[in-house]
């Protein structure tokens, strides 16, 4: 009797907690769907994300190899592929780890009810976070709704619990030998999910995950310092890897706790962010669609349609945010302070409802996340639920002259403004870079009317 490990977020074969559980029940074959309920909503056939996905499973794939088995590839629903691949093959578990959005949980109960009527067993594992909704509570045992008080008692945890680091071993050896005629590596499967092989910016799979990591052990001891600054390369780049489980969270979180300095520490504050929001998404399944805090839906955006895309195409006349949407656009990725910036500046300065950039960030991100966008998107905009205070706008030219002081990423992503000289690089002269796009609205102005905008969530 063989077991199957299903992957989806993780997409790797070291320190993997299905796998490592399914190969210790008994032989195990590994299957990836590609899942059409994702992959249909996809309308951009060149996405960067389909290739950082395949080119992840191809490595998968090779060590597969190793031990003369294959990863069995599908293409459609998991809900009918997962069931039929079962039966297939026989099998008497299906394994895999949990996964927090509304979507994978659905899906996933729909599969386990189909494969329970077969009599299969599904078992599902904590792996890509650090801890789940239900490890970290407050006194009275409910979940936080407040990042600091959760990061406190995540760390007392943490530092108390060794289980956080333990590694799963994968017994390799147990990998069910079979060849398959339609591996990743051999059969052409771009034309059958009809997509284009599309070079991401950040190469896929966990060789490069590791080398990225790497890079980052020569810089995480300044990250408290320099990761504010987008011309600095102060950041790990880890996030789609992270994303993708190409390492693993306990491996991320071994790292930041090798050395204690205050860089490190700064890093692994980072790592609770990304565990916080997993959890919110996880009992709060509704901000997928709707304010944390719900007097924040009255408010009325105007959403001027025009602002809306100056601010896509990074024509807005604000040059650090106009740098950042061009990056993204071109490269799919955005520094967290940037991100910031331009989350701010669409829903306060141009009054564009947030949930629009949310929309925009998802088909554009290479590391795109639902938990951490909604997350970031929400505490731009002060809906979340330990967002920043409604009345807290970012000034786009204070914002500039603090964390790109020289003009050096804006230099970079805007041509117009190469020969600017000193502080006019923030503030463009309209006679001296007339191919720049003049400021799309005034942010002073724009501020006050935020303001008014914004007075309805003062009512309860
Ligand atoms: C509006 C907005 C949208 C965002 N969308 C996403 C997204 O789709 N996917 C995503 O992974 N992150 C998102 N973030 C969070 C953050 O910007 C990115 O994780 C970070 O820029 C990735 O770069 P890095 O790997 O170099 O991060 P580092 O600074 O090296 O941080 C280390 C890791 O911690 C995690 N992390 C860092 N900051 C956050 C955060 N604020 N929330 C959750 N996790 C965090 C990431 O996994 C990251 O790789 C968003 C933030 C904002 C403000």
């Amino acid at each position: 009797m063989l077991n199957i490990c299903w992957m989806r977020r993780d997409l790797r074969l070291k320190d993997h907690a299905a796998l490592s559980h399914s190969l210790n029940d008994g032989q195990t074959i590994v299957v990836f769907v590609f899942d059409t309920e994702i992959l249909n909503l996809l309308t951009n056939k060149n996405d960067q994300r389909v290739s950082f996905i395949y080119d992840s499973l191809i490595e998968v794939e090779k060590e597969l190899r190793k031990y003369d088995s294959s990863l069995y590839i599908a293409y459609g629903d998991p809900v009918v592929e997962i069931p039929r691949i079962a039966a297939e093959f026989e099998v008497r578990n299906v394994f895999c780890n949990r996964d927090y959005e509304p979507y994978a949980k659905k899906r996933d109960k729909e599969v386990e009810k189909k494969l329970q009527k077969a009599g299969i067993n599904f078992t599902q594992f904590k792996d890509s976070v650090v801890f789940e909704k239900q490890e970290v509570l407050t006194k009275t045992q409910s979940t936080f709704k407040v990042f600091t008080p959760y990061k406190n008692r995540w760390l007392e945890i943490f530092e108390r619990s060794e289980k956080v680091f333990e590694h799963y071993p994968t017994k390799l050896k147990n990998l069910y030998p079979w060849k398959n005629a339609h591996s990743i590596e051999k059969y052409d499967w771009y034309k059958i999910i009809g997509f284009i092989p599309t070079p991401p910016t950040l190469p896929g799979g966990r060789d490069n995950a590791l080398k990225r990591l790497k890079t980052f052990d020569k810089d995480i001891s300044q990250y408290h310092q320099l990761r504010d600054y987008p011309a600095q390369n102060g950041t790990s780049l880890l996030s789609v890897y992270l994303r993708h489980g190409n390492i693993s969270i306990r491996e991320a979180v071994k790292f930041a706790k090798e050395r204690k300095d205050q860089g490190h520490k700064t890093w692994l504050n980072e790592l609770v962010w990304r565990d916080f929001y997993q959890m919110i998404l996880d009992v709060y399944p509704r901000i997928e669609h709707s304010s944390f805090k719900p007097q924040y839906d009255k408010i009325k955006y105007p959403s001027d349609p025009d602002l809306f895309r100056s601010w896509c195409e990074g024509k807005t006349g604000f040059p650090l945010v106009d740098a950042a949407m061009r990056c993204l656009n071109e490269t799919g990725l955005m520094h967290n302070r940037l991100r910031m910036l331009c989350a701010s500046f669409l829903c306060k300065t141009l009054l564009v409802d947030w949930r629009k950039g949310e929309k925009y960030f998802a088909e554009k991100l290479l590391d795109y996340d639902l938990a951490a966008n909604n997350g970031g998107w929400q505490w731009s905009s002060s809906s979340g639920c330990d967002a920043q205070p409604y009345f807290r706008i970012f000034n786009p030219y204070t914002q500039s002259e603090k964390f790109d002081p020289d003009g050096e990423f804006i230099k970079q992503w805007i041509p117009e403004l190469r020969n600017s000289e000193g502080k006019e690089i923030h503030h463009p002269n309209p006679l001296l870079s007339a191919d720049y796009p003049l400021p799309v609205v005034n942010y002073e102005t724009s501020r006050f009317k935020c303001l008014k905008i914004y007075e309805v969530v003062k009512s309860k």
